[in-house]
């Protein structure tokens, strides 16, 4: 299953700047009370209100595709009191209706989004709408509590960028030489393997000697028990383009206590 968050073609055109947001401390959800309209729909409503244009960040139709609205890192028009420091998510869809079950396609892809969200930002908490600012909006049909527990339906797995600490403690290390890179590529199980990497103990095994190709690199990741799953890793190295080499460059280092990776968690 590919999730990706899609920019709408032709883009929508907002009749202000944006703003950059300066603060996000918490995730929002909303319902857009419609089973039909599109991205371009809803911007084209919120312009009618005078606003900028479409006032979600991010929107999750109920087929499970995800639509750019202003962006991620962008100040919303979607919550009293909430747009200089929250994320607003909508969800197409009418859930104050009881008949209303959100599909399984959307709540899985609302479940990668706020995953995805969460590695950028930490794991900042989730809301309905209606419980920061008065408004019965998600909706009282909305699976608010099980979106919470942040576990897909069904026998589903999904990739997910490396976490901004972890990237962070692999740029301090000199490890890797292109974060950009790093922050596009999804690598399912790389975080963890990461923060595996990082305990001292294990690490040392792995640097007493160089390591110069590829192979024994993984090969010596499994030994120190780095690895819990090194099938999915030799599969994975020849897919990714740099994996192997920084694999390497891990296995070339001495990681010093301060180096500790570790996962984004402002909790
Ligand atoms: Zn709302």
């Amino acid at each position: 299953m590919n999730f990706e968050i899609r920019k709408s073609d032709p883009a929508l055109r907002f009749t202000q700047a944006l703003q950059k947001r300066r603060q996000t401390v918490r995730i929002i959800l909303h319902h857009y009370h419609h089973e039909k309209a599109t991205p371009h729909d809803v911007h084209h409503w919120h312009r009618i209100r005078g606003w900028k244009g479409i006032g979600y960040n991010v929107m999750v139709e109920m087929d499970g595709s995800i639509w750019e609205g202003r962006g991620l890192d962008k100040v919303g028009t979607h919550t009293a009191n909430n747009n200089n420091n929250s994320i607003g998510i909508a969800c197409q869809g009418r859930y104050d209706d009881r008949t209303r079950k959100m599909p399984d396609a959307q709540f899985n892809s609302l479940i990668w989004l706020i995953k995805h969200i969460h590695s950028i930002y930490g794991e900042i908490p989730i809301f309905g709408h209606g419980e920061v600012s008065p408004s019965a909006c998600p909706g009282r049909f909305f699976p608010l509590d099980e979106v919470r527990q942040l576990a897909f339906r069904g026998n589903l797995t999904a990739s997910f960028p490396i976490s901004e600490a972890n990237l962070q403690a692999m740029i301090d290390l000199g490890v890797i030489n292109s974060p950009d890179y790093w922050r596009t590529v999804n690598v399912q199980w790389l975080d963890q393997l990461l923060t595996n990497a990082a305990q001292p103990n294990r690490l040392n095994r792995l640097i007493q000697n160089g390591i110069n190709d590829i192979h024994t690199a993984l090969n010596v990741l499994e030994i120190a028990g780095i690895m819990s799953n090194p099938d999915y890793w030799y599969r994975q190295h020849s897919k990714v383009e740099h994996l192997g080499q920084l694999i390497i460059n891990m296995a070339n280092r001495s990681l010093s206590p301060q180096h500790r990776i570790v996962h984004a968690d402002i909790s």
